[in-house]
């Protein structure tokens, strides 16, 4: 019989195992990979003036506490995408403004609407918070179906554009019907924003209820200082801050964004620009060795493969790492490879024609 520790040790792992599925991979000790292109960070780096920042580390940043909601980091914030600062909630990581946003919106038993596939945290936070989450296929375009989203009649309808994992920018016609006609909160998850696709702060603006979802994870190379934020009315954004709660971002993680915020994004364009550009290059070299990948407007590209355990065991050997997308919804099995520096794209080109 297994004692009360086991037990629980045997019910986190199964917990781990069935639900947190996206979040064991986030924290899977990096192995002895040389190319990691498995979750769609910065792979050039830090940007300097932030690294900078942590690096100069001040004895109360550790000993106190930061100053309660970050108003310092929300003002920053505001500023980098043109809203007051009472319209930016931030959050550890825009993982938390999404869990905060669903918990603040709607009441245990309700309907979450969100398109399959995409981002599958969403599913985790929903269950987590008592929602039932309602996974609408995406159309044979790759489209978001907005009908069927919308006759689901969620208290939460969430998009993500450009969507992960398959990398496509919702038409902003699909978005703004969405917006107009969903009867709850819509939430517009935008965390590969700077990579492509229309910028919907102006729907976060209007004054519905619509709340865009940002982070520095990805473009800014901050996801281990985990910062992300929402954008919306100061009243919506006042209910997704009373659900989070206080202290959520440190003192250090606050400094260093605000430092990347006022000093790296000349940094942060260049290597947003360069991104695109071996986006596009990989495509083609990709379709060149008769590899056929989904358009993106993100920082990655979707390839779907006959076996992607297979494909990402045979890369693993060589050292690359990629993330294994089995059976997904209308495409089947796939894996999803970040966009990093040419040489690092190369290697995982020539590694994959060896294992496919
Ligand atoms: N949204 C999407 C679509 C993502 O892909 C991710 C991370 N993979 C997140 C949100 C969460 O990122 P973070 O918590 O680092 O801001």
């Amino acid at each position: 019989m297994l004692t009360a520790k086991e037990k629980s040790g045997a019910s986190v792992a199964a917990l781990v195992r069935e639900s947190y599925r996206e979040i064991s991979l986030y924290s899977a000790p990096r192995g002895p990979f040389s190319v990691d292109l498995s979750d769609n960070t910065n792979l050039w780096g830090a940007p300097p003036a932030a690294l900078r920042a942590v690096a100069a580390v001040r004895q109360e940043d550790v000993t106190r506490y930061p100053v309660a909601y970050e108003p310092a980091l929300a003002a920053a914030l505001a500023d980098y995408v043109g809203v007051s600062a009472d319209m930016i909630a931030c959050g550890c990581g825009s993982d938390d403004v999404l869990d905060s946003a669903i918990r603040a919106f709607a009441e245990p038993g309700e309907v979450l609407c969100l398109p399959d596939p995409s981002f599958s945290m969403i599913g985790v936070f929903a269950r987590a918070n008592g929602l039932s989450p309602v996974s609408i296929p995406l159309t044979r375009s790759f489209d978001v179906d907005v009908d069927a989203m919308l006759e689901t009649g969620a208290r939460i309808t969430y998009i993500c554009t450009p969507n992960n994992p398959t990398g496509g920018a919702v038409p902003r016609k699909l978005v703004e019907r969405i917006v107009d006609r969903a009867r709850g909160l819509v939430i517009i998850d935008q965390a590969y924003v700077e990579f492509g696709g229309d910028n919907y702060i102006d729907l976060a603006a209007s004054g519905r209820p619509v709340l865009v979802t940002r982070t520095m994870s990805k473009a800014f190379g901050l996801a281990g200082l985990r910062v992300g934020y929402g954008i919306g009315s100061p009243e919506l954004i006042g209910e997704v801050l009373k659900a989070r709660g206080p202290y959520k971002v440190s003192a250090l993680s606050e400094r260093a964004a605000i430092t990347a915020l006022e000093s790296d994004r000349g940094w942060v364009a260049d290597h947003v620009n360069q991104a695109i550009a071996n986006r596009s290059k990989f495509r083609t070299e990709l379709a060149k060795r008769g590899m056929v990948s989904l358009e993106s407007s993100a920082n990655f590209v979707l390839v779907p493969v006959p076996d992607c355990a297979v494909v990402s065991r045979r890369l693993e050997r060589a050292g690359i790492r990629v993330r294994a997308l089995p059976g997904l919804t209308g495409i089947g099995d796939a894996i999803r490879i970040a966009i990093g520096p040419w040489e690092m794209m190369q290697r995982c080109l020539d590694a994959l024609v060896a294992a496919t």
